[in-house]
């Protein structure tokens, strides 16, 4: 049966590599369906307060999404993280030839941040520490709360650090069918933390027992910071809570490219949609900077959950010859094309 793919454009420069893509996808004519959103002003200024109804109808109505990204104008990021539950973030981090990278040798960098989506300091809980008071907390040398001050809430559940251990090594297991090590890395601050990120590091650890094939080895996260630079070709799958996992996916990015080429799916049960690792980049709106490179490699690990895993793999065959080819580049990648000239140069290798 035919797929449904909801389009949302999204907000500032994210158009203006969704919609390249799309195109570029049109032309692959896969057994896909498109619906596609407004941009966010556009959006805004159709629906007004009933944009964020007409995402939501759009996105339940479809199998995928694919997401450019969004400052707030486009009302659909909510739904698509916490009304569908998409709890792992999986952000792939593997070095394409010819892209511009600070290391002298980047060839073999190729691993997977799988961040946890859900909770910790995410949840969004923050206050002023007279709140607090009355639950008389003190710190762990017995020191009082400030007096003044504000506060954010990190939660780490026993149930969600499970639930994305196993989703890490299921991960591990599958790529270590296609050559990779079968190893998952996790990390966090559990030293200064020992009751929720001890808790998340504790979980994991157990997890890792249920998978004797696969190694584990974990980290805290400074060390860890530092080893993603230094041991970037031993990383296979890497699991981590939200919040690191969300800064430490912006420096891996930048081993291999940096952000134009960064790409990610955010999975659930039932449920998956794709965005690209960046932002809206409003800085460099309507110039023709942007790099459609991130938004067409989250494209084709959304045609991989499709089922369409050989026409994933011409799309990252054709972009990686572009790269090696070298002629056809943007700007964040050392060339001067726009991110039409880029999709051109991939649909041509198609
Ligand atoms: P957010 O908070 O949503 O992550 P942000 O503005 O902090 O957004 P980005 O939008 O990701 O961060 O942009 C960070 C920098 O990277 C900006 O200078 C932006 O122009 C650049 N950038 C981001 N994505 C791309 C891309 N696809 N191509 C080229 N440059 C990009």
């Amino acid at each position: 049966m035919t797929k449904r793919v909801c389009v949302i454009p999204g907000d500032d420069s994210a158009p203006e590599a969704v919609l390249p893509v799309l195109r570029l996808l049109r032309l692959m004519e896969l057994d896909l369906d498109y619906v596609e959103l407004p941009a966010g002003d556009e959006g805004q200024a159709r629906f007004g307060e009933d944009f964020a109804r007409v995402c939501r109808e759009a996105i339940d109505a479809c199998d995928t999404t694919l997401f450019g990204s969004s400052s707030g104008k486009t009302p659909a990021l909510a739904h698509l993280r916490w009304g569908k539950k998409t709890y792992a973030n999986v952000r792939p981090v593997r070095y394409i030839p010819g892209a511009r990278s600070p290391l002298r040798d980047a060839e073999g960098i190729d691993f997977v941040i799988v961040r946890e989506n859900m909770e910790d300091l995410y949840v969004g809980i923050e206050g002023d520490v007279e709140a607090l008071r009355p639950a008389a907390l003190t710190g762990r040398r017995g020191e009082p709360l400030p007096e003044h001050g504000r506060f954010a809430v990190k939660v780490i559940t026993d149930a969600n650090s499970r639930r994305i251990a196993h989703f890490a090594f299921r991960l591990a297991r599958q790529r270590r069918e296609s050559g990779r090590p079968g190893r998952v890395t996790a990390s966090c601050k559990y030293n200064m933390l020992p009751y929720t990120d001890g808790l998340f590091r504790q979980v994991v650890a157990q997890v890792a027992t249920e998978y004797p094939d696969v190694e584990f080895r974990d980290y805290i996260v400074d060390d860890f910071a530092r080893r993603i630079i230094a041991d970037a070709h031993d990383l296979d799958v890497v699991v981590l809570p939200n919040l690191y996992g969300d800064i430490l996916s912006d420096e891996a990015a930048a081993l291999v490219g940096g952000l134009g080429v960064a790409a990610s799916g955010c999975y659930g049960d039932g449920f998956a949609y794709f965005e690209p690792v960046h932002g809206t980049a409003p800085d460099i709106v309507g110039t023709g900077r942007i790099n459609p490179t991130a938004t067409m490699l989250s494209s084709a690990m959304m045609l991989e959950y499709l089922g369409l895993g050989e026409a994933a793999t011409s799309l990252r065959r054709a972009i990686d010859d572009v790269y090696a080819e070298g002629s056809v580049l943007t700007p964040d990648q050392g060339g001067s094309a726009t991110a039409d000239e880029f999709c051109a140069a991939v649909a041509k290798r198609l």
